[in-house]
């Protein structure tokens, strides 16, 4: 790509760096080279020298090191540091985000928009730091007071996704901060240099406030970095982004050693379309969430359950839609789809596609590898819809990939029993101008998904909320609301003011 040196200069991560970084120094690691390539050109971007086992342990030591002196910062006095993150942030955008959508294959405006994400939870997180709110309660005891107070946990671990390489890290990286914790960030194999252009856009901010080395940790490296992380009994919350089998392992891993584990895994997101659905609105919704990021979001839209009097007129104005779609190079603005990540999940598109023709389903659109000279990384794919019963394996299972389920039904009930018979339990959406299958579909015989939206698509969830999903997307929350919470551990206090001990429930224990 064109301009991307110039890029990488400017954040600093030009040619072989260091995965291993505690804040303001880089450490020279002992693991193997981990090569990035573009998924968009093919090009090898860079590359980062992987944490072996020794600093992992020397890096998570000054992590707790540093634990004991940033847990003493008033939380206001955290949340400033924050918010020059924050400013920091806003200074490299164009920068970042060009190499987030360049590493990762996504739009450029997506890659733009992950950094701004990012800038948004700096904003909320700041002002968090003055709202971590413990209640207190009425004594049942004359002259006592009872309350309770959040403590920080201590050192916070994060594994996350390539899918959204930087956003993931700052929606728990930066509520974890003003909460009193530090941060040990492994980042996703396939986006390692996104990572640490982070890592060094932050820098300053750290240096320049004295922040003790080890608040904000990377290790790069794969799986087993990973699973270190989650063994690990001095890392008090391991926050893990990924797949359900990644999500099963960590959260086994660190369950054992009865640690925290906060899940954010993999989603089968439907959107239900009714007869009284406004289809201008509908369908750019689904055509946007099955295909946008080439499918490859934890909220993509996967499944459509269409009621049976639209059905066939629903199936029409989306082959049209996707007849439309201009499949190329993301960081062109008038593009709609760009590549998969690897070859890997370009061959689980093809094994997918296999199974539905297997299982008995039909094509509306087919699925294909665009060939050509835009398509040299071998990363492209072309989105398609296929016909399909609900109950099938194929459709129970998560496919990172631009593949969209039709699925027919008759009545509101049957709707929200298909949307919600899948193991999976992150995004739904319905598309309807009835008042009673909106309310039916929100209520608690409604979505058994963590998000659930009316008239608005599966993707694209605000800061503001909390994020996470149900059943086997693994029970997380992340980000806004009150998910805080999962950061910090709960102590109740009581004290006695008065001259004499009464015990609680009325207890009588009398001695001299
Ligand atoms: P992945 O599971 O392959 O990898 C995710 C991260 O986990 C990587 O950093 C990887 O190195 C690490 N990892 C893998 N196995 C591990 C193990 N056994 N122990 C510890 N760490 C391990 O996922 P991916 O391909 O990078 O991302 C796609 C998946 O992530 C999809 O399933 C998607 O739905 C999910 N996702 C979920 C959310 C969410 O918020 N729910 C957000 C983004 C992505």
């Amino acid at each position: 790509m064109k301009g991307i040196d110039v890029i990488l200069e400017k954040l600093g991560i030009a040619d072989v760096n260091h995965g291993v970084t505690t804040g303001q120094a880089s450490w020279e690691s002992g693991g193997a080279l981990l090569e990035s390539f573009s998924p968009v050109d093919g090009r090898r971007i860079g590359a980062v020298r992987q944490a072996a086992h020794a600093d992992y342990g020397r890096v998570v030591e000054t992590a707790s090191l540093a634990f004991k002196t940033w847990r003493s910062i008033p939380a206001p006095k955290r949340g400033e540091i924050v918010r020059q993150m924050g400013v920091k942030l806003r200074e490299y955008k164009q920068e970042l985000g060009t190499l987030v959508s360049y590493e990762t294959g996504k739009s450029l405006q997506e890659g733009l928009g992950e950094v701004q994400e990012m800038i948004d939870i700096c904003d909320f997180a700041t002002g968090l730091s003055r709202q971590l709110y413990g209640l207190t309660m009425h004594s049942e005891r004359p002259q006592h007071r009872m309350y309770e107070q959040w403590h920080p946990l201590g050192v916070v671990g994060i594994i996350s996704a390539f899918n959204f390489p930087v956003a993931v890290w700052s929606w728990n990286s930066m509520i974890a901060w003003v909460c009193g914790n530090v941060c040990v960030w492994k980042p996703s194999e396939k986006t390692p240099l996104t990572a640490i252009a982070c890592q060094h856009i932050i820098q300053d901010v750290l240096k320049d406030n004295h922040v003790p080395e080890g608040v904000s940790c990377i290790v790069s490296g794969g799986r087993d970095v990973g699973e270190w992380l989650a063994q690990d009994p001095r890392v008090a919350l391991v926050s893990a982004t990924g797949s359900i089998p990644m999500g099963r392992s960590v959260g086994e891993a660190v369950a054992r050693r009865l640690g925290k584990s906060l899940l954010e895994l993999g989603g089968n997101n439907a959107i239900i379309v009714t007869p009284t659905a406004d289809l201008k609105v509908a369908i750019p919704a689904i055509v946007f969430g099955a295909v946008g990021t080439a499918g490859q979001r934890c909220t993509s839209t996967r499944r459509l359950i269409v009621h049976d009097s639209i059905f066939e007129e629903v199936k029409s104005r989306l082959a049209k839609a996707y007849g439309q779609l201009k499949i190329g190079n993301p960081l062109d603005p008038g593009i709609h789809v760009g590549p998969l990540i690897d070859q890997q999940a370009v061959r689980q598109y093809q094994n997918a596609a296999e199974q539905i023709k297997q299982a008995g389903g039909s094509f509306v659109v087919a699925p294909g590898i665009p060939e050509g000279d835009p398509y040299t990384s071998g990363c492209y794919v072309t989105p398609c819809i296929a016909e399909v019963e609900n109950h099938w394996a194929i459709v129970q299972h998560e496919t990172f990939a631009p593949i969209l389920y039709l699925i027919r039904y008759h009545d509101a009930e049957e709707a929200i029993a298909l949307q919600n018979d899948v193991p999976q339990g992150l995004s739904s959406a319905i598309f309807t101008n009835d008042l009673r299958d909106a309310e039916q579909f929100l209520s608690f015989g409604g979505s058994d998904c963590g998000i659930a939206n009316v008239n608005i698509g599966t993707s694209g969830a605000e800061i503001g909320g909390a994020f996470g999903g149900e059943k086997e997307t693994g029970g997380g929350r992340e980000s806004g609301s009150d998910a805080w919470k999962a950061y910090m551990r709960r102590q109740t206090n009581t004290i006695n003011y008065g001259t004499a001990l009464p015990l609680a429930q009325g207890i009588k224990f009398e001695i001299e």
